[in-house]
């Protein structure tokens, strides 16, 4: 996407938009204190016309205006932000945080998946983290020289604050622990809509006390909308769109199961309809042309009309278009198989286990093919995973069966599809998924799990920790 100097200046006046509804909530922190936001650079490119290329949150951070206010209103110095491993960065910002713990009024990053993997980053390292603390001197392991001039410019014993993080980290359960180790902080910031809602419950786990803030909806094409209401629950969060921000379109999305597949018409024969005509409780798809060049560029969101703000539409995110499983023209959305997931994890919870992670893919290796979850379920207060009887993982499967769509349940019982297969995968495979992925150029702070896997090495990761398969018993019908 070129970035041009007008794009520049719209995206200056959507960060102002943006805020406004948050600091009317809860006050101008940027005047009280600082955010401990998790930010992650990707190194920039150069294209061959000699124009540079890098994510739009790189070039957000190689802004002069970024860099300057930074210091003032951010715990992360900028050398953490840029460095090439993102291990070691995220160390040292967590390390920066915690040295602030008292000044910092704001946690979060881009999205909630970030934040939660900061989080578990600190289950494993802070014994070490409150040692350099104590100690003032950085783990050997941060090699990377910034982060050890960045380091050396603030970083002094202090055994004090060194106890009091190692006596509340150092408890039974982690819930709260985010209120805990930052108390003055007032909400966390970060996207927990889209597909990013499969983490809030274990996000609400660790910041029990403070509300989970999605403040705005953009994508590297263009700006789009704000949330006005920052305090109303994650799965409720509606976007305002900025009729200024680009010029937006919108195609009329039918949900697939609602009509047959040979009835359903082609994209290129559905209208358009205009931002002022869109209609309440219909879904679309966001289509944009920016001032920055693109025209009528399908983003790939479908969006849902849940009401106005004055004349301007709001918007819930629903999902990601053509993220689907299919068999044999079952279709299967990423919407279909988040509610079957929400069910089938209803029956872990009283038992104290929590499904953390999930991702799917479709196996046609033998005939039929068959739908297989990936899960990483991780057990409350010290409890294994190895202890959950396998009949309720099986059981787990036949609920996910039944709350998949009718077309679904008609092929199962034909045995056009074969039995839905869950494999559970130990502690940390969707972190090396997150690596690799990350390895492979992603950045960090705009990764997105993907919901079904499709690229073989990825599939690798997962399938090499496999530690039980469980199948559905029987047809759902
Ligand atoms: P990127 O490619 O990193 O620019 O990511 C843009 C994509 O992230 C969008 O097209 C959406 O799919 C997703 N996204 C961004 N903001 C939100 C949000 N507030 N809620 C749900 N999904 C979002």
């Amino acid at each position: 996407m070129s970035v041009t100097a007008e794009y520049q200046k719209k995206g200056a006046l959507y960060d102002t938009l943006s805020q406004s509804p948050t600091m009317r909530h809860f006050g101008d922190i940027n005047q009280a204190g600082k955010r401990m936001e998790l930010m992650f650079a990707r190194p920039e490119i150069e294209t061959p016309s000699g124009l540079k290329a890098a994510s739009v949150l790189t070039s957000v951070y190689n802004e002069s205006k970024f860099r300057t206010i930074l210091p003032k209103l951010y715990t992360s110095p900028i050398e953490t932000i840029f460095c090439p491993d993102p291990n070691q960065g995220l160390y040292c910002q967590l390390l920066f945080g915690l040295i602030q713990r008292d000044e910092v009024l704001r946690v979060g990053s881009l999205f909630a998946s970030t934040v939660l993997r900061g989080i578990k980053f600190l289950e494993n390292h802070w014994q070490e983290l409150s040692y350099d603390i104590k100690t003032g001197r950085l783990s050997d392991w941060i090699t990377d020289s910034g982060c050890r001039n960045a380091a050396s410019l603030v970083m002094k014993p202090n055994p004090e604050q060194a106890d009091l993080i190692e006596n509340i980290s150092n408890c039974k359960s982690w819930e709260g622990i985010v209120t805990k180790l930052w108390p003055k902080a007032r909400y966390i910031s970060c996207v927990c809509t889209g597909v990013m809602r499969q983490y809030i419950a274990e996000l609400e786990f660790y910041c029990r006390g403070l509300p989970l803030v999605s403040t705005f909806y953009a994508c590297s094409e263009a700006l789009c909308g704000i949330n006005l209401e920052p305090l109303c629950k994650p799965c409720d969060v509606s976007y305002t769109f900025l009729p200024n921000m680009a010029y937006f379109e919108f195609l009329p999305v039918e949900n697939d199961h609602d009509e047959s597949i040979e009835m359903k018409r082609n994209d290129e024969d559905t209208e358009l309809v205009d931002l002022v005509n869109v209609k309440v409780g219909q879904c679309y798809e966001l289509v944009v042309s920016t001032c920055a060049g693109l025209y009528r560029y399908k983003v790939g969101d479908v969006l849902m009309v849940s009401g106005f703000y004055n004349n301007a539409p709001q918007f819930q995110f629903v999902e990601r278009k053509n993220v689907i499983l299919n068999v044999d023209q079952e279709k299967t959305s990423e919407t279909d198989l988040f509610k079957a997931v929400i069910e089938a994890k209803a029956l872990l919870d009283p038992l104290g286990f929590i499904l953390t992670e999930y991702t799917s893919y479709v196996d046609t290796s033998s005939a039929p093919g068959h739908y297989v979850l990936f899960w990483e379920i991780k057990g409350k207060e010290g409890k294994h995973c190895k202890e959950l009887d396998p009949k309720i993982m099986v059981e787990c499967c036949t609920r996910m069966e039944e709350s998949l769509h009718y077309t679904y349940k008609i092929y199962r019982k034909r045995n056009i599809i074969a039995a839905l297969e869950t494999r559970v995968v130990k502690q940390g495979s969707f972190e090396a998924l997150m690596d690799y992925y990350v390895s492979k150029g992603t950045s960090l702070s705009q990764y997105k799990k993907p919901n079904c896997i499709k690229s073989e090495e990825a599939l690798k990761i997962l399938d090499s920790r496999v530690i039980g398969k469980y199948f559905s018993p029987k047809s759902p019908l």
